[in-house]
Order: C-alpha cells, then sequence, then structure tokens
C-alpha cells in the first residue's frame, strides 16, 4: 500500500468515523425529541384531567356553599350570559398611597399575577384585596366560566365567585 493509499484510507476511516458519530448523533437527538413529543401528549393529557378536576372540585364547592348539589341543576350560567352577576374576585393591589398603579388597581391592564409579591412600580408589598367584577371584566376575563346555576325550579343561584371552565 502507498503512502498515498494509506493517507486516503485514514482520511476515510475517519470520515466514516465522523459519519457514525453524527449519525449516533442523530439518533440520539431523535430518540429524545420522540420521547419528549410522546412525554408532552402524557403531560397535557395529565395537565387536562387535573384542570377538569379542578373545575369539577370548584364547581362542587360552589353548589356546595349555595346548598345545592348537581340534581338541583337545570342549566349552568356563564360570565358571558350572566345579566345581573355581581360576583367578586382577589387581585393583588399596591399597598403604598402614594404609588401611580394604586389608583389603577381595579383597572384590568393592571392586575397582576397572584403570585407576585411586590410593585413593579414602586417596589412595595401587594395586597390581596376582594373585589366586585366589573362588567367589563366579566365578559372579557370570565365569559366562560361558571358563575351561577339555573335550579330546576327556576330559582337563579349565583356563585360568589367565577369557576373555572
Ligand atoms: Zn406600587
Amino acid at each position: 500500500m502507498s503512502a498515498a493509499e494509506q493517507v486516503v484510507n485514514v482520511l476515510l476511516e475517519v470520515d466514516h468515523d465522523a459519519h457514525v458519530k453524527a449519525y449516533d448523533r442523530l439518533k440520539q437527538w431523535d430518540a429524545a425529541y420522540d420521547s419528549h413529543k410522546k412525554l408532552a401528549v402524557l403531560k397535557r393529557k395529565a395537565l387536562d384531567v387535573f384542570g377538569q378536576l379542578g373545575t369539577a372540585i370548584g364547581y362542587e364547592r360552589a353548589l356546595a356553599y349555595a346548598g345545592l348539589t348537581r340534581d338541583d341543576v337545570a342549566r349552568q350560567i356563564r360570565g358571558a350570559n350572566a345579566h345581573g352577576y355581581v360576583g367578586t374576585e382577589q387581585i393583588k393591589g399596591c399597598k403604598n398611597p402614594n404609588c401611580d398603579q394604586k389608583y389603577e388597581r381595579f383597572n384590568r391592564r393592571t392586575h397582576r399575577p397572584m403570585e407576585q409579591e411586590t410593585c413593579n412600580q414602586c417596589n412595595e408589598p401587594l395586597e390581596t384585596l376582594t373585589v366586585p367584577i366589573s362588567k367589563q371584566r366579566l365578559e372579557l376575563v370570565y365569559g366562560r366560566h361558571i358563575v351561577g346555576v339555573e335550579t330546576n325550579d327556576g330559582q337563579t343561584i349565583w356563585f360568589k365567585e367565577p369557576v373555572a371552565p
């Protein structure tokens, strides 16, 4: 074997190894990607079930507070079709009387996540407030929520707080 042939062989060998390695890497990431996709589907299903469970519990709880059971219910009333509903919701508001956001705390734009602890304007601690739900928020935020039920004997019973869909 000539030196040139040897070099070519070495190059091919190296090349071949690199290809195998690249192929192996692809296989490895393909497998990881597939597993992740499968897991993501399962996870989403689990979350769906978990969410439905939350809704079911929230609904049963709201019925219990109203002194009703499922058997008393003729139909559920959603936020979008709730005429005359005056419910409450919890929001995070800024405690600081000098903060600009204090006066906007019922405004939809300044609603902060419930887990947020401090005001992003003044850094003072936020407080949890129970406020009436405005008509606008009822339509925008709670349109699909269950806000009450119509009973078999024709009464409209409102829930204190909307139950997530
Ligand atoms: Zn503030």
